[in-house]
């Protein structure tokens, strides 16, 4: 299966996830990812799932859905290191053009100009900026040897120059890493010579990789806002109720799994995204921990239930 949701998406509204590669297959291992730890630390490109495949099931299921707001890729890897996501990216467009196609990533291969070719097609851009020290960005990403935070802003440097897509950097905020005077410093600075069309300020929401990552408390999230003035600054706020679904039964339950088996959610997450009550979701979800396919760990926000 490459295609979940569609769910409520805090800056995309509803939106159709296409994931292009495995769980968890990544050129970093961020210490903030929702999507848990990385299991292969890669580069290379190449078609980690075939792009006919994935062609045939969005066909399927743009046929059955209502046409979600935005489809964007994502998913619990990094979706350029697919090789064949310039056919996917061709066929969304050839099918919809005034749908909008989003792309989130974490801008380790935009460098190279082979990549900023295949993702060309796509309406929104959302590339992470996290740190622009290499130290901090050693911290915070865990990347691969030999990736480097000024290979980063270059790549995105270089889109920005070269692409007509939107332009939306998301800056993800993990305090005692990367919220100290100097790296942010560093990171406006950059932003304003990228002069991204948005920047979104991203903090924790869901259960870390790394247990001791907190949240930047709300008061700090909106100095850090004020501070990237004259950026257009946004913080990404959860997403509001927008009911999308009609499932039912065994159907809901597929919908549940292939929904948690990318990243944790609690039954509200679930309320939202199947247009349920909170307590129909906890049916739901209580039936799946009995049939031991689902776990249930406790954080701070909530109960947040997790994939076997
Ligand atoms: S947050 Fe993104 S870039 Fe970082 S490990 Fe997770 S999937 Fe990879």
């Amino acid at each position: 299966m490459y295609i979940f949701g569609p769910v409520p998406s805090r800056r995309l509204g509803l939106s159709l996830g296409v994931d292009l590669v495995p769980s968890k297959v990544c050129p970093m291992d961020c210490v903030y990812c929702e999507c848990g730890r990385t299991t292969l630390r890669t580069s290379v490109r190449k078609p980690w799932a075939d792009p006919a495949l994935v062609i045939a099931e969005l066909k399927e299921r743009l046929e059955v859905l209502p046409e979600p707001e935005c489809v964007t890729f994502s998913g619990a890897g990094e979706p350029t290191l697919n090789s064949g996501i310039g056919e996917v990216i061709g066929f969304l467009k050839s099918r919809s053009p005034d749908s909008p196609v989003a792309l989130l990533t974490n801008g380790a291969l935009l460098e190279d100009e082979k990549v900023r070719k295949d993702i060309s097609g796509v309406d929104i851009v959302i590339p992470t900026l996290s740190a622009v020290s290499q130290e901090v960005f050693e911290r915070i990403s865990r990347p691969e040897p030999g990736l480097t935070a000024s290979g980063i802003v270059e790549g995105i440097r270089k889109l920005s120059r070269e692409s007509s897509s939107r332009l939306w950097v998301e800056v993800f905020i993990v305090p005692g890493i990367n919220d100290d005077p100097r790296e942010v410093a560093l990171i406006r600075e950059t932003l304003l010579q990228i002069e991204p069309d948005k920047v979104h300020l991203n903090t924790l929401d869901r259960p870390a990789s790394e247990p001791w990552v907190r949240p930047a408390p709300t008061e700090r999230m909106e100095e850090l806002r004020r501070y990237m003035r004259p950026l257009d600054t946004e913080i990404i706020l959860p997403p509001k109720s927008m009911g999308a679904g009609k499932l039912r039964g065994s159907e809901m339950e597929s919908g549940i799994l292939e929904l948690i088996s990318r990243r944790p959610c609690t039954p509200e997450d679930i309320s939202q995204v199947f247009g349920v009550s909170e307590k129909e979701a906890e049916t739901y979800l209580q039936e799946l921990l009995n049939s031991g396919r689902i776990f249930v760990e406790k954080r701070e926000r909530g109960d947040f239930y997790k994939i076997k």
